[in-house]
């Protein structure tokens, strides 16, 4: 994500030779949820790759931490109200 998303604000800057390199031969998909809290949709917003992201994703509307055995929540389950909001002021 940080060498990603660097290249990717060199580039709305204007520079035309960015070089990302990265030591993993394999980066494969691991079948994992990528949770995008409001402040990563802001940034992906203004580098200008949130639109495509934001149609394959799921608006959830609640979030909640588990514990392991009994799966009693440790925390109140609630509502994300800022999930829509990505202002980019
Ligand atoms: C299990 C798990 C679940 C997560 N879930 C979420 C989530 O749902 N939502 C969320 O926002 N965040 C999540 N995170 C956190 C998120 O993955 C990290 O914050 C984010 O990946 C950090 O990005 P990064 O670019 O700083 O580092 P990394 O993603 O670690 O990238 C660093 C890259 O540099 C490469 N590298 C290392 N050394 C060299 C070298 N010498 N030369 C070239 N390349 C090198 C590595 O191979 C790696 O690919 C999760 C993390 C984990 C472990």
């Amino acid at each position: 994500m940080g060498g990603l998303g660097t290249a990717l604000a060199f580039a709305k800057k204007g520079f035309k030779q960015i070089d990302v390199y990265e030591t993993a031969s394999n980066l494969g998909f691991v079948g994992a949820g990528i949770q995008m809290p409001p402040n990563v949709v802001r940034v992906l917003d203004r580098l200008g790759c949130w639109k495509e992201i934001e149609a394959d994703s799921t608006d959830i509307k609640g979030t909640s931490i588990r514990r392991r055995f009994t799966l009693n929540p440790t925390t109140a389950t609630t509502p994300d109200p800022y999930s829509r909001n990505i202002n980019t002021n």
